[in-house]
């Protein structure tokens, strides 16, 4: 098997995730709408396994758990700062109408600029020259675009906002949190939910959505410590700091040595690698990013992203932020959201690792296609991110095989109800349709099964199998199962 080439992994995903039921552009029997997308059966499943991944990990750090609402009213966001400064800075052609991101244009005439006034950008585009990425006539309209989806005047409500992240839910609800968790610091929330934006230029399928699901979490922790845990993660970690080249290192070193400022940034930093891996990111194409000065989100005074290689692109899959948000709140909403702390009373700082669950299922999708020697596709998805866990298949619906075969089915998914039954077309289709969508194990019943009980089961990687006696599959269940580890396969034939 090869890694497949990157210039069309992309195209191969979207083409898969349409054909295969991931995922396909929403509203299509109506034309479509840009920056909108629908899970099918398969991506639904993918997904949970990754929002599950990620709350299980946060869970063992004792996060709590939260839901909040996605309409919020204007006072939470006018505190947060997103009514005034939560905006892109836009520019259309005048020729041929093509709306981008100022910078986007700026960018591709090569100057390195960042915009956050309409004034900075027109004074810019007046003083440079600066084409349309298009048709190549000069850009002069300027103007700003609110990210925030508006409801306005929604009767005794007044203003409401689709929420553009889900931390505000977060932060609006500190004190009450930090009672369940009997006054202590540090604390962790977590939630997960649809955030929505008004981008400008929907692009990329799940890359840039309209609508999307986050993982958040907020890390409240004493302001001048800023510290969660000891860093036990022993892993090396790439790391690009502000202006530099990227440095390969251990993330506590990288603490020590000062080039990530803080033990819960470093933390929170390494705890997202080890998560990120589990998902199915590959270890040589993810990286930590820390932003430009000029990059930063109005609300933060340090962030880093962790970045996944797409393409010969690096995509931001997470941003880590250090954030202040609970001293607005408390200004605004005249609310104490101080903590009493051995030092006296303190208002905590916050260190934000926000996962953006699509980009993560995309990259996952991409870092696992491989094509086999055969030119078939395989999708390497860890086994307990993979959407089915295992398929059950009999050899021929002949024989009482596949009376067997839908008892072994029955057995193994009452313990695990991601296992597929599958007895149409030739067991080499079979297998190649599930290799496609990732199940890491093929269980057939052939005509042994009907003497002895036992049954192959062919692992997606090696495309090889063993033999092994169907009750120990079921009693000892498939994920993490010794029988089944990887080792047994080798020597086996295909
Ligand atoms: P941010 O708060 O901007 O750092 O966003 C947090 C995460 O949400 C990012 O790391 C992305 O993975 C994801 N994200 C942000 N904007 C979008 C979007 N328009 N479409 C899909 N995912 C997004």
């Amino acid at each position: 098997m090869t890694a497949e080439k990157t210039e069309s992994t992309y195209e191969k995903v979207v083409e898969l995730a349409k054909r295969r039921g991931f995922f396909w552009p929403s509203f299509s029997i109506y034309g479509g709408e840009a920056g909108f997308y629908d899970y099918g059966p398969l991506g639904v499943m993918l997904k949970d396994n990754i929002i599950r991944i990620w709350k299980e990990a946060y869970l063992r750090e004792n996060a709590l758990l939260i839901d909040t609402p996605v309409l919020v009213p204007r006072a939470v966001f006018q505190a947060s700062g997103h009514v005034d400064k939560f905006l892109d800075i836009a520019a259309e052609c005048d020729k041929c109408h093509l709306r981008q991101k100022l910078e986007t244009f700026t960018k591709s005439a090569g100057y390195e600029e960042v915009f956050d006034t309409v004034e900075s950008g027109l004074s810019f585009v007046r003083d440079n020259v600066v084409k349309c990425t298009n048709c190549g006539t000069r850009i002069t309209r300027v103007y700003d675009v609110r990210q925030m989806f508006f409801l306005p005047d929604q009767g005794s409500s007044g203003d409401l906002f689709l929420r553009p992240e889900t931390a505000q839910g977060i932060f609006i609800n500190f004190k009450i949190l930090n009672n369940l968790f009997r006054g202590k610091l540090p604390m962790a929330v977590a939630q997960t939910g649809k955030g929505f934006r008004n981008e400008i230029a929907p692009r990329q399928s799940l890359i840039r959505m309209r609508e999307f699901n986050m993982c958040e979490v907020e890390v409240f922790v004493h302001p001048e410590k800023k510290f969660w845990a000891e860093i036990e993660y022993e892993d090396d970690i790439t790391i690009c700091p502000r202006s530099s080249q990227p440095v390969t290192l251990n993330a506590r070193e990288a603490v020590n040595s000062g080039i990530i400022s803080s033990n819960a940034m470093g933390y929170f930093i390494t705890l997202t690698q080890q998560i990120l891996l589990k998902m199915g990111i590959s270890r040589d194409r993810l990286r930590f990013r820390q932003h430009e000065k000029n990059e930063l989100a109005h609300y933060s005074f340090d962030s880093w992203d962790a970045e996944a290689e797409l393409d010969g692109n690096w995509i931001e899959i997470t941003g880590i932020a250090d954030r202040n948000d609970l001293r607005n709140h408390e200004k605004t909403s005249g609310e104490s959201m101080s903590v009493s702390t051995e030092e006296g009373d303190i208002v905590p700082s916050v260190i934000e690792p926000a996962s953006g669950v699509d980009r993560i299922v995309l990259s996952v999708l991409m870092h696992s296609l491989k094509t086999r020697e055969n030119g078939y596709t395989v999708l390497s998805l860890p086994p307990d991110v993979a959407p089915y866990h295992a398929a059950v298949f009999p050899l021929m619906k002949k024989n009482g095989m596949d009376q067997l075969a839908r008892k072994i089915f029955r057995s193994l998914s009452l313990n695990d109800p991601c296992v597929f039954y599958d007895e149409s077309g030739s067991i080499g289709k079979r297998y190649a349709r599930q290799d496609e969508v990732g199940t890491p194990y093929c269980i057939t019943i052939d005509g042994a099964s009907l003497e002895d009980g036992t049954v192959t089961i062919r692992e997606r990687d090696s495309a090889k199998q063993i033999r092994i006696a169907a009750e120990e599959l079921i009693n000892h269940g498939l994920i993490g199962n010794p029988s089944i580890s990887l080792d047994k396969f080798k020597n086996q034939p295909s």
